[in-house]
C-alpha cells in the first residue's frame, strides 16, 4: 500500500509512483508534503471525505495535469501546488483565503475560476503562473506581495472596488499587461508594484489613493502619459524611474511630495504640471526637465534658459 495514512485519516505520505491514483474514502486529509515531488504523478482524484490539503502537499509535481477539487474542501494550505502542471483550477466555495504561494510556478496554469467567497489573496499566490487573465470577485479586499508577479502572459486583470490593499511588487514583471485600473477604495500601490511592466500604457488611479510606492512604476516603458489624482501626498522614490516614453505627467496637488528621482531618465516628458519643485530639487531645469550646462552661468541644454534658482 503506497498510502500512509494515520488513524486520524491524515494520509500523511505516498510512496507509490503510480501516474493515476484514487485517494481513499475514509481520508479526511493530506498531509503537509505528502506528495511532493511525485514526479510520475498525472491525475489525482479526491475523494469526498477530504476536507484540508496540507501545505507543499503536490509540490513539484510537474505531470500533475489533472485533479478534482471536492466542494467540501476547507482548507488549502501554502505553497499546496507548488509548480504544478495544471492548466486550469476552479477555487472551491468554502475557501475564502488563497494562502501564500499555493499556486507559484504552476508555469501551465492559465485560467483560475474563483468564487464570490474569496476575501484574500496572500504572498506569492499566483506568482510566476500562465495565467492569461483574470477577474477578480467583488468580496476580495486584499491582494497580499508579489501576488501575480513574473506572470509573463498576463494580459488583463480586473481588481473590485473594495480592495485596500495592493502589495509589493504585485504585478511586476507581468511584461503583457497592457492597462489597469486602479479602484475607488484603494490608498496605497505598493512598493515596486508594476515596476517592469513594459506593455503597460494605461493606468487609471482613484482618487482615494494617497501614496504610491518606491519604484512603483519604474521601467513601464510603454506608459505614455500619467494623471496623479488630488488625493495623492506621496510619490515614492524612483516611482517613475526610467519611464523613457513617459511625455506627459500631470500631478494635481501641489503639496504632493515627489521622492528622489521619482521620474529619473523619463527623457521624452514635454508636458507637465507640478514637477517644477520635484525638478528644482534634482537640479534639473524646471522649465523642461532638462540638465544644466556651463561653469559660471549655466544653462538649459533642452531650452536654453538660464539657471534662475
Ligand atoms: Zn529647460
Amino acid at each position: 500500500m503506497s498510502f500512509q495514512i494515520r488513524d486520524n485519516g491524515e494520509l500523511w505520505l505516498y510512496t507509490g509512483s503510480s501516474a493515476d491514483i484514487v485517494i481513499p474514502d475514509g481520508v479526511a486529509s493530506i498531509g503537509e508534503s505528502a506528495f511532493k515531488e511525485s514526479i510520475n504523478l498525472s491525475s489525482v482524484i479526491i475523494s469526498n471525505s477530504v476536507t484540508d490539503i496540507g501545505a507543499y502537499a503536490f509540490q513539484e509535481c510537474p505531470n500533475l495535469k489533472s485533479i478534482n477539487i471536492p466542494d467540501n474542501i476547507e482548507n488549502i494550505e501554502e505553497h499546496a501546488f507548488m509548480g504544478c502542471g495544471f492548466t486550469f483550477f476552479e477555487v472551491p466555495y468554502s475557501i475564502s483565503v488563497i494562502q501564500k504561494g499555493v499556486f507559484s510556478g504552476c508555469s501551465s496554469l492559465e485560467a483560475v475560476r474563483f468564487h464570490d467567497e474569496i476575501e484574500s489573496i496572500m504572498d506569492y499566490a499566483f506568482y510566476s503562473t500562465g495565467i492569461k487573465s483574470v477577474i477578480l470577485p467583488n468580496g476580495v479586499r486584499y491582494i497580499g506581495d508579489s501576488c501575480f508577479g513574473a506572470c509573463e502572459s498576463l494580459e488583463s486583470i480586473v481588481i473590485p472596488e473594495g480592495v485596500a490593499h495592493i502589495g509589493a511588487s504585485c504585478f511586476k514583471g507581468c511584461t503583457k499587461l497592457k492597462s489597469i485600473v486602479i479602484p475607488e477604495g484603494v490608498t496605497y500601490i505598493g512598493d515596486s508594484c508594476f515596476e517592469g511592466c513594459c506593455s503597460l500604457e494605461t493606468v487609471t488611479l482613484p482618487a482615494t489613493l494617497k501614496s504610491i510606492g518606491k519604484n512603483a512604476f519604474a521601467y513601464c516603458k510603454s506608459l505614455s502619459s500619467i494623471d496623479i489624482p488630488f488625493s495623492v501626498n506621496s510619490i515614492g522614490t524612483d516611482a517613475f524611474y526610467f519611464c523613457e516614453n513617459l511625455t506627459s505627467v500631470n500631478i494635481s496637488s501641489a503639496e504632493t511630495h515627489i521622492g528622489k528621482d521619482a521620474f529619473f531618465l523619463c527623457n521624452k516628458l514635454k508636458c507637465f504640471t507640478g514637477l517644477d519643485s520635484y525638478f528644482r530639487s534634482m537640479k534639473m531645469c524646471p522649465y523642461c526637465g532638462g540638465t544644466f550646462k556651463g561653469l559660471v552661468t549655466k544653462k538649459c541644454r533642452k531650452c536654453g534658459k538660464p539657471k534662475d534658482y
